[in-house]
């Protein structure tokens, strides 16, 4: 059997390791775009404020392929893909064919159309030593920026307090992760970014860059911000092009059943690029965490070996933003839920959102009060109604 993978994160990854578990003579081959051996992207933040050393991030060594027997071709990207006579052809000129072929291409940083020296992205290792590059190059003399209001956003403005810049953050929305929280939640990040010295402006949209080939400033809507490093951090965008002609179905991510089956035979999905069937929550959702990536690649694996398994997982991502612990479990899109339940207030210091829909819990935010996790995430594994929650 042939088992060939595109994308060597976690997803990828991960489903390889399974795959080698359960047949020790298949062939399994995984392409990846970038070249280093599976790392961490959860550890880069620690990396960057020096908590770890580099080497401390990556999860598998380079001999590990070969010990594993898996055909790691780092470097090589998908071009396109012929799901009817089932080749995939690679950036390198060859063309690989498949029994069964996994996607699991996460996705690409959105980026700015404009470039100079100061702007950074957060996704690759490579992005986390250009950062630190521009960090040990500017010193204290850096201004730092930070356009966006979501996940990377609250990484930045933890590397630069961490660096003691001060930091100006602009995002577009009126708060913080619009399609999730309510003002009042928003409303409680806001207050407490500024009460830790950064200076937030809602309602901006980025309009262009000041400076010759060194960034010096950005302009939005509102007015111009001077900063020699902007962080950029305005979500992720799948790359379906080397997908174009294969008759993959595409919506948000490559979409899939509960098995994370695709429309074309022999072609499966798994972790931040997958729109899948989720038979807990009830709808299609594309989840963008590390637990349910490693969770997706080792249940795929299995049903790619032809044990067929659905994926149930209820899983979670949490983040901290200045020391505000920040917790998003399951479905947590406002659009999506039929009531949402708010415990706690701006005046508490803590929020938690209740997403209900059809009767019963499908997710919760939690900021400020990560200790409202387990009974939410239980609640939402048993289909409780929140009635039946106990929140404090
Ligand atoms: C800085 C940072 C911090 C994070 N922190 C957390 C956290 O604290 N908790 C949490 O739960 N999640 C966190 N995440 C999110 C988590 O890391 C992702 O959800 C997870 O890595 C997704 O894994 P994946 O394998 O689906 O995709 P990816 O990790 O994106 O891997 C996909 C790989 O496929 C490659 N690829 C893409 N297209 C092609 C192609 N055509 N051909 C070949 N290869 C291709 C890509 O280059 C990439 O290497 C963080 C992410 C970042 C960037």
């Amino acid at each position: 059997m042939k088992f060939l993978i595109i994308g060597g994160g976690v997803a990828g990854t991960t489903a390889a390791e399974e795959l080698r578990k359960r047949d020790a003579s298949a062939e399994i081959t995984i392409l990846s775009e970038e070249h280093h051996p599976l790392y961490s992207r959860v550890l880069l933040p620690h990396y960057i404020n020096g908590k770890i050393p580099r080497e401390r991030v990556f999860l598998k060594r380079d001999g590990w392929y070969a010990e594993q027997n898996i055909d790691w071709q780092g470097g090589v990207l998908a071009s396109h893909l012929d799901a009817r006579n089932k080749f995939v052809g690679g950036s390198d000129g060859r063309e690989y064919d498949y029994d069964k072929l996994l996607i699991a291409t996460g996705g690409e940083v959105r980026s700015l159309p404009e470039d100079l020296r100061g702007i950074s992205y957060l996704r690759m290792l490579d992005d986390a030593d250009h950062l630190l590059q521009l960090l040990t190059e500017q010193g204290e003399t850096a201004r730092a920026g930070i356009y966006g209001g979501g996940f990377i956003a609250c990484e930045y403005l933890n590397f630069f307090a961490h660096f003691q810049l001060p930091t100006i953050l602009a995002y577009r929305g009126e708060h913080f992760w619009t399609r999730s929280l309510l003002p009042e939640a928003g409303e409680l990040i806001a207050k407490h970014l500024i009460q830790n010295g950064v200076e937030v402006h809602p309602n901006s949209t980025l309009e262009r860059l000041d400076g010759d080939k060194e960034l010096q400033g950005f302009v939005t809507n509102t007015e111009r911000h001077a900063a020699t490093i902007l962080g950029v951090g305005i979500g992720i965008e799948p790359d379906f092009s080397w997908l174009r002609e294969s008759g993959i179905e595409v919506g948000r991510g490559v979409k899939a059943n509960e098995f994370l089956e695709t429309n074309a035979s022999d072609v499966y999905t798994a972790g931040d690029i997958a729109e899948f069937f989720d038979p807990i929550l009830g709808r299609q959702l594309q989840i963008g965490n590390w637990m349910n990536a490693m969770s997706q690649g080792r249940t795929v694996a299995k049903t790619m070996g032809g044990e067929r398994t659905p994926f149930q997982l209820v899983s979670s991502y949490a983040t901290n933003a200045l020391g505000l612990e920040i917790i998003f479990v399951g479905d947590v899109e406002r659009a999506a839920a039929e009531e949402i339940h708010v415990i706690g207030s701006v005046a508490d210091g803590g929020i938690t959102q209740v997403f209900e829909r059809g009767g019963r819990i499908v997710g919760g935010v939690l900021i400020g009060r990560n200790t409202d996790r387990a009974s939410i995430t239980k609640a939402i594994q048993e289909k409780q109604p929140f009635s039946s929650l106990n929140l404090l």
